[in-house]
């Protein structure tokens, strides 16, 4: 059995279509690239055509400076640089890196290590990035993967970040994507935007209100059917959407499907969620927590999220009939679409004795 990296469209699909073709006013133009291994989208409403030349071009050149600090695959970028220095070496790094890393570190102390940007040798041990592996990794490989692992190995001060790992290395696949989002985010509102988009594979944030007179409108795709959605919710206020699903990139080792988010304290790939939506006040946030809840599922992924200010969650598990769990405010701004049945269980946020 052969090792197949699969990559998917994006999962939450925006509805701007569909209000169009309903004869709402202000039409949104798109603009469409691939960057950050995905495909991105910059959508602006009522602005003329060489304007939104000059933004969308502005947004393509912010996610390209921003893919040139983060990417594990460029040998130049912060995160290469990190790896490949003597360990515990103190590195001098861009303000984008030291950013996202602040906001890895946080989620992974506040999610109890679920969401880990170290998690790089499991990665690789389940050949996510080594094509070669055709069968489970055996014990002994799992267990020296893991000592390898672990976020508190990453220092982080004003002058700079050093990573003290024994063999460990840094990916920011978790979270980096959601940064470009609010880089090319903020560049565009310096420049005067008021009601536009940035999509990079599903991580998006609105400024405005697109064509509905209250926010734009995102769809949560149907993790078990790309073609539809479960339903939609309408962002205001700069606010972002993330979703981590199952099956957006796997492996398939010995006829088994591995999804490509791994939970750091078991080192083995997640299994029982299909997907976790995040509505959060910036799109690196969502970025990290949707990976995070998705580790960590509904029961303590409901209260890590309930110490984030601003942020709300969706569960689907990984099961038919379809089983869905929301935080009391993703439940109260979630419109499911018309004809689907859905039952959706609504989290008790109060910290339990097992939260973190
Ligand atoms: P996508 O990249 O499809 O948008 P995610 O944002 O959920 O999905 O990120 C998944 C990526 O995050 C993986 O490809 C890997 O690079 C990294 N990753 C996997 N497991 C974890 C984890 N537990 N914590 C942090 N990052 C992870
Ligand atoms: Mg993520």
């Amino acid at each position: 059995m052969s090792v197949r990296a699969h990559w998917r469209l994006p999962p939450a699909v925006l509805l701007a279509a569909l209000a169009a073709a309903c004869g709402l006013k202000a039409p949104v133009r798109e603009f469409h690239w691939k960057a950050m291994g995905t495909e991105c989208v910059f959508r602006a409403a009522g602005a003329d055509a060489a304007r939104i030349a000059e933004v969308s071009e502005a947004a393509r050149s912010e996610v390209a400076r921003v893919e040139g600090r983060l990417s594990l695959f460029d040998p130049a970028s912060d995160v290469s640089r990190l790896n490949s220095a003597p360990r515990g070496e103190w590195l001098e790094v861009s303000a984008d890196a030291e950013s996202v890393l602040k906001t890895a570190l946080e989620v992974a102390a506040r999610s109890g290590g679920a969401f880990d940007p170290t998690v790089a040798p499991l990665m690789q041990v389940w050949g996510f990035r080594n094509p070669g592996r055709t069968n489970e990794p055996p014990a002994s490989e799992l267990a020296e993967a893991m000592c390898s692992v672990g976020y508190a190995g990453v220092r982080l001060d004003g002058a700079g970040v050093s990573l003290d790992l024994d063999r460990g290395s840094l990916d920011l696949g978790g979270v980096a994507k959601g940064y470009g989002v609010d880089a090319a985010f903020e560049r565009i509102a310096a420049m005067g935007g008021t009601d536009y988009m940035v999509d990079i594979g599903g991580n998006m944030r609105c400024a405005g209100r697109g064509m509905r007179p209250g926010g734009w409108v995102v769809g949560v795709r149907n993790p078990f059917d790309r073609d539809d959605v479960l339903g939609t919710v309408v962002l205001t206020g700069g606010e972002a959407v993330a979703t981590s699903g199952n099956y957006e990139r796997f492996v398939v080792l010995s006829g088994v499907r591995y999804a490509h988010i791994i939970d750091p304290r078991t080192g083995r790939p997640v299994r029982g969620m299909a997907g976790v939506t995040v509505l959060a006040p910036s799109a690196c946030l969502a970025d990290a927590l949707s990976t995070a809840l998705f580790v960590a599922g509904p029961e303590e992924g409901g209260k890590i999220i309930a110490s984030f200010g601003g942020c709300e969650a969706l569960f689907v598990r990984d099961e038919l009939p379809m089983a869905v769990l929301a935080t009391p405010g993703f439940a109260a701004r979630f419109r499911p679409r018309g004809g689907l049945r859905l039952n959706i269980t609504v989290l008790d946020q109060q910290p339990g004795p097992t939260a973190n």
